[in-house]
């Protein structure tokens, strides 16, 4: 008698507990992944367009080794059930996901698969460790990243990854939904052609970036990660977001890249706290399942925030006259990722200079972003609007001109996103508006024609966001 095997966020077949598992008892075992928008934070058009690459490879992946992926939408409690009778099987494993939403939908699906006699198999998560090993004395997580990730290292290596299954025996014929039927992707107008000329999703292109990062970037991680004009960083967020790697395999391959070659041994150990990061922001929404609505910091809620949206329009489409800011506005909407650096940069520019609530911000990126992830991207958002838990201090107004002369000091990756700027000096580039006429004209640039003048004053805006800042502090 067949097996379902409940695809989540773990849209891979190495170092997945639940097929692993499933596998190994001889039945044959059926693939299913169930469109649930209900279930959690749907998402957004960026990361829907993901979903359906990935599913896609997934899909291809399965049936090489003689199985098959069934897509079916609606309810996870009541669509798994319905096809658990349909087939005549006798269990359910999956993966957790440690998310309160998610939680409730996995109980609701134990609960009605025991009333079929059908048994629940559930398997740890995508997490290097369970929130209930990391509670202080009182019983919560921890909201200070450095001892958190310190608990986490002292517990030691995270299990090792279990191998992909080599074959699985193929279960009943059942139907599917057509992938195309979902409409995951655009059609009319059809904005993902940045999308695919950036990307390959999919497990065996995840595995790929790992390598690759692990032999050609990682030795230089800890010095270039903060400079968005080099490749310095691994790429690999979105295929952690769906779950193409896990990331104990991500642990596991760099702790034995360092082995083999010491050299790299300081960057793996930035790049694993980053990691850490993601982990740290899973955790706390774990524990804050309206991170993305409530600030963490209560004081927060009465800030005076200023809706604005011709200001927010012009942040949205990059055109805000501070080129680091547009930038990276512009990268994130053709490519679906923006570099770390130029994130803070951009989100510190809406929460401080414009006044806009980081609720509006964040969920630009959430509709944007291919590795909008339900953790990652609120508590971010809340770290630089200083409400979060760990968070940077509110009167630290990032000026994003000195945040392009320090990250980008040739100008090299305002002059891929803003190509209007391209012929400007690099001295200039970041302050467009102290060129001189002659220095303009030179460069094709008309500031308010070819490229905008700044949309706020630096200096102004930072003695707002600090005027406004004070008020909250006094209540
Ligand atoms: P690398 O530097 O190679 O890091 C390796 C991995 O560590 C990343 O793939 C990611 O999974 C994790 N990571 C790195 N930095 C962070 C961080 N600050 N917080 C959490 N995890 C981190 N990351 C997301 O994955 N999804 C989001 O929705 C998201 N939203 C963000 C919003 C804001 C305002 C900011 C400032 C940061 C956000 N980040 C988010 C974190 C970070 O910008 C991205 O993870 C990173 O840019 C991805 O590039 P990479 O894979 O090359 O990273």
């Amino acid at each position: 008698t067949p097996i379902i095997v409940w695809f989540r966020d773990d849209l891979r077949l190495s170092d997945h507990p639940a097929l692993h598992a499933a596998a190994k008892t001889g039945a044959p075992v059926i693939c299913l992944y169930v469109l649930d928008d209900a279930a959690g934070r749907a998402p957004g058009g960026a990361a829907r367009w993901w979903l359906a690459q990935s599913l896609r490879a997934l899909g291809a992946d399965i049936r090489r080794r003689g199985g098959s992926l069934i897509l079916r939408k609606g309810p996870a409690a009541g669509v798994i059930p319905e096809v658990a009778r349909a087939i005549g099987a006798t269990a359910v494993y999956w993966n957790e996901v440690a998310q309160a939403p998610h939680q409730s939908v996995e109980k609701a699906l134990e609960a009605a698969l025991a009333k079929l006699g059908i048994d629940s198999h559930i398997f740890p998560g995508d997490l290097l460790v369970a929130p209930s090993a990391i509670r202080n004395k009182e019983g919560r997580g921890l909201r200070v990243f450095t001892p958190f990730w310190r608990r986490v290292l002292a517990l030691g290596d995270p299990p090792k990854p279990l191998p992909a299954p080599k074959e699985l025996r193929a279960g009943p014929k059942i139907t599917s939904d057509a992938l195309e039927s979902w409409k995951l992707e655009p059609s009319k107008p059809d904005w993902a052609g940045g999308l695919r000329e950036s990307w390959e999703p999919g497990e065996a292109s995840a595995r790929t970036r790992l390598r690759d990062f692990l032999k050609h970037t990682a030795h230089s991680y800890a010095g270039d990660r903060d400079r968005p004009d080099r490749k310095g960083t691994s790429s690999l967020s979105p295929h952690l977001r769906f779950g193409e790697l896990s990331p104990r395999q991500v642990w596991h391959a760099a702790r034995f890249a360092a082995a083999e070659n010491p050299a790299i041994g300081p960057g793996v150990e930035k790049f694993l706290s980053e990691l850490g990061w993601r982990e740290f922001c899973r955790h706390l929404l774990h524990d804050h399942p309206d991170l993305a609505t409530v600030n963490l910091q209560a004081n927060f809620d009465g800030f005076p925030w200023k809706p604005d949206k011709t200001a927010l329009a012009a942040w949205q489409r990059g055109r805000t006259g501070y080129p680091i800011v547009d930038a990276g506005l512009r990268e994130l909407w053709h490519t679906g990722v923006m570099h770390n650096r130029v994130r803070m940069v951009v989100a510190s520019f809406l929460v401080k200079h414009l006044l806009i609530d980081w609720r509006v911000g964040e969920s630009w990126f959430w509709d944007t972003l291919v590795d909008a992830d339900a953790g990652s991207n609120p508590a971010n958002w809340q770290w630089v609007a200083g409400c979060g838990a760990d968070a940077a201090p509110y009167f630290r107004v990032f000026n994003p001109q000195l945040q392009g002369e320090k990250f980008d000091p040739d100008g090299t990756y305002v002059r891929r996103w803003v190509p209007e700027l391209k012929d400007m000096p690099a001295k200039l580039i970041h302050q467009p508006w102290q060129a001189t006429p002659i220095e303009l004209a030179s460069a094709g640039v008309t500031l308010g024609k070819t490229y905008p003048q700044p949309i706020v004053d630096h200096a102004k805006g930072r003695e707002r966001a600090l005027a406004a800042y004070a008020n909250i502090r006094k209540g």
